[in-house]
């Protein structure tokens, strides 16, 4: 059985923040990682439900809403996975401040209905706040060097393809 990309990388050394992931058939992948791996501090899985609903109810009603495609939590509980099209590195590092700067007003989790989720008891309105307030926190310090670097990234995956 082939390895996918995802588990090639060392996740001991990986820190929270942005990362470029894969770029495939003109979807960029991206690994929004909240918490640092194997460091016994996880998403609680109602936060992480939680941010599923309000992150992605952002994303789809926010500036770059046509170029989301799925947005969905990992199953380890220390990120989120980001799939967009046709956005540079940088456009999705605006959206996802501008996406979690919306979830900060947020008094209620969007879709939390019985009849709109498949677990809907299971949310946790104020600690997915915390938790996006941490992420954006953590975001609006990435250095632009970093920035520049996952931007590198993403521009190199997709010389390789096209
Ligand atoms: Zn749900």
């Amino acid at each position: 059985m082939n390895t996918i990309p995802s588990f090639e990388k060392n996740h001991d050394s990986l820190q929270p923040g942005l990362y470029f992931s894969t770029l495939q058939k003109g979807v960029a992948t991206y690994d929004l990682r909240f918490k640092k791996p194997n460091s016994d501090d996880y998403l609680s899985p109602a936060v992480s439900h939680s941010i599923e609903h309000m992150l992605a109810t952002a994303l789809r009603n926010g500036t770059q809403k046509e170029h989301i495609l799925y947005f969905g939590p990992m199953g380890c509980r220390t990120g989120f996975y980001l799939l967009t099209e046709g956005l540079a590195f940088c456009e999705v590092y605006d959206a996802l401040c501008e996406a979690l700067t919306a979830c900060a007003d947020m008094t209620s989790v969007p879709g939390a209905l019985q009849m709109q989720c498949g677990n809907y008891r299971e949310h946790d309105l104020a600690g997915a706040k915390k938790a996006c307030n941490a992420y954006l926190t953590l975001l609006l310090a990435m250095q632009s060097q970093a920035i520049q670097a996952e931007e590198e990234k993403q521009t190199k995956a997709a010389q390789h393809h096209d």
